[in-house]
């Protein structure tokens, strides 16, 4: 039967945020510690036109609809730009984390069948090393202007951002698509393999967008410091976020130790940002040293990792800055779950309301949670059934990039890998982790890539490696290894200077532990959790 009378099927356009914040707050601020060093500023009004510009150029190069054109960059204006223009025209901006190592860096453009790579002036100088790995890529351009050109690559042919998009008209008439279409496209280390890729549809970042603005309360009044990588889901959806409410935005660009954040946040009225554990414990010892926080700073989202007990007092109470927890993952855009008290949470005593906010946060609209037993059983949400952690929502991975395998359990639900409870509440608590990774101040160490490099030393017979609770980056690996000769085993350092070249640096372990053996399960695969139960008492970085 015929029903009339519905909506418009209008659809979810990302390039629609950058319009709306252009046309109704045009002069709306965008500022960036440039990677050049002084403060750049601009406005949603001029980075539209900007943004149409280089959508220009982008046609110019011959970059189609659905080809991916690979950033390798800081948060900074033009790295918005990028984000807007290569998913407007209906290619992908794929966001290549730098901190990979260059074989690692050339398999995910590779595999991403990159077209051009972005690149800061920082970078540059890791082409060289990558460019005959990465035989597909036909231009790279540097984000930057001709006065500022690194001389390290100055005969190496490369375009200049600036000098790219001067020629063209600051109008363009964008293409409209289904929005179901890929604007972005982010890789994730998987537990075993090769990185997996998260592509993120138009319609799951606007609809993520509401759901940023309404948990982060994003309005013109609200000047938000993402310090959370561009090259990280997105920089947790805040590019795309801040346009639709308006706000202002403050990039830290490469700059993001304690006191230049500090310094950035007191200049510009920053006054609330987010980012991972590792990045807050330099903030406050900075805010201890000069005895204040940054003036207008109200609130940080502490994200990617659990904060410490010791860092939410320390906001709380020491300095009076809100903290708000949250949970999500790459494959999740991320948003899943945000912690914000409620007004029964708020009448209990300081103390309880501290541990309130040590949970992760309450589901958020749109995202649906579940608990689930090793038999399949959905358990209740009572805070204390223990299990998978279970997700499905509009902006959820449903497959990988190329990705052949079956993703999703039987009846559609991606499971996080995350062990965990959900009270009647919604409040989700992170408790353990079954896939076999570390988390290393916000960014994955594979354990099991990292075993295998360090079995192929020679005076190693068997190795395993495990998260280690670290000070300062959460988690480090500690590499327990049964050596070849029990009389001559190596050394920390003999391990590491031949990890070195093989994997990226933050992954060389941060301790090592001689063993006779390794205590091996039924299939002969090593019991993970006999080690972390043997070496629970072991901490780094104190
Ligand atoms: P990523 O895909 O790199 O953003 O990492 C996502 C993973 O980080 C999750 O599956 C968790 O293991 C971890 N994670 C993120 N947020 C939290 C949190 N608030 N508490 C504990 N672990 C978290």
């Amino acid at each position: 039967m015929r029903i009339d009378g519905l909506m418009m099927d209008r659809p979810l356009m990302v390039i629609s945020l950058m319009e709306f914040a252009a046309a109704y707050h045009g002069d709306c601020p965008i500022i960036t510690r440039s990677v050049e060093g002084p403060v750049h500023r601009t406005n949603y009004a001029q980075t539209y036109r900007r943004i149409q510009k280089l959508a220009h150029a982008l046609v110019a190069l011959g970059v189609k609809p659905g080809d991916r054109v690979a950033t390798v960059a800081w948060n900074t204006w033009r790295h918005m730009e990028l984000y807007y223009a290569i998913a407007g025209i209906g290619a992908i901006c794929h966001t290549v984390n730098p901190r990979l190592s260059p074989e690692q860096m050339a398999y995910v453009i590779n595999h991403a069948e990159d077209r051009f790579i972005f690149l800061d002036s920082t970078f540059a100088g890791f082409v060289p090393g990558i460019k005959n790995m990465v035989k597909g890529v036909e231009g790279f351009v540097v984000m930057t202007d001709a006065a500022n050109m690194p001389s390290a690559v100055s005969d190496e042919n490369f375009l200049v951002y600036e000098d790219l998009i001067a020629p063209y008209p600051d109008s363009f008439d964008w293409p409209e698509f289904n929005e179901n279409t890929a604007a972005s496209l982010c890789y994730t280390s998987g537990t075993t393999g090769n990185p997996k890729g998260v592509l993120y549809s138009h319609r799951a970042l606007v609809l993520h967008s509401y759901c940023l603005v309404a948990e982060f309360k994003f309005g013109p009044e609200v000047v938000s410091l993402p310090v959370v990588p561009m090259f990280h889901v997105n920089a947790w959806g805040i590019p795309y976020a801040a346009p639709m409410a308006g706000a202002p935005i403050v990039f830290p660009g490469r700059a993001l130790d304690g006191e230049s954040l500090f310094d950035l946040m007191e200049e510009e009225g920053v006054t609330c940002s987010q980012g991972v554990p590792t990045v807050w414990m330099g903030l406050i010892a900075h805010m201890r040293k000069v005895g204040r926080k940054p003036k207008k700073l109200e609130s940080v989202v502490i994200g990617g990792a659990a904060p410490p007990e010791s860092m939410v007092v320390a906001f709380e109470e020491e300095f009076g800055i809100e903290v708000n927890q949250g949970w999500g993952m790459t494959e999740t855009a991320p948003l899943g779950v945000f912690n914000t008290l409620r007004p029964k949470h708020k009448a209990l005593p300081k103390k309880q309301q501290i541990d309130q906010k040590l949970k992760a946060g309450h589901v958020v609209y749109g995202v649906e949670l579940r608990i689930t037993a090793e038999d399949g059983r959905v358990l209740p949400n009572d805070g204390k059934s223990c299990g998978h952690l279970q997700v499905r929502g509009p902006w959820v991975v449903s497959s990988y990039f190329k990705g052949e395998e079956d993703l999703l359990t039987a009846d559609g639900w991606f499971d996080t890998g995350d062990i965990g409870n959900l009270d009647a509440d919604g409040y989700l608590q992170i408790t353990d982790r079954a896939k076999d990774v570390i988390k290393s101040g916000g960014e994955w160490i594979s354990s099991v890539d990292l075993e295998n490099e360090a079995m192929s030393f020679p005076a190693i017979a068997h190795a395993a490696v495990i998260g280690i609770p670290h000070a300062k980056w959460q988690e480090r690996p500690l590499l327990v290894c049964v050596p070849a000769d029990q009389n001559n085993p190596p050394t920390l350092e003999e391990v590491n200077a031949f990890l070195e070249p093989r994997v990226p640096k933050f992954w060389l372990p941060e301790a090592m532990e001689i063993v006779d053996s390794l205590p091996l399960g039924a299939t002969g695969k090593v019991q993970k959790s006999v080690l972390r139960e043997r070496f629970k008492t072991y901490t780094l970085g104190e």
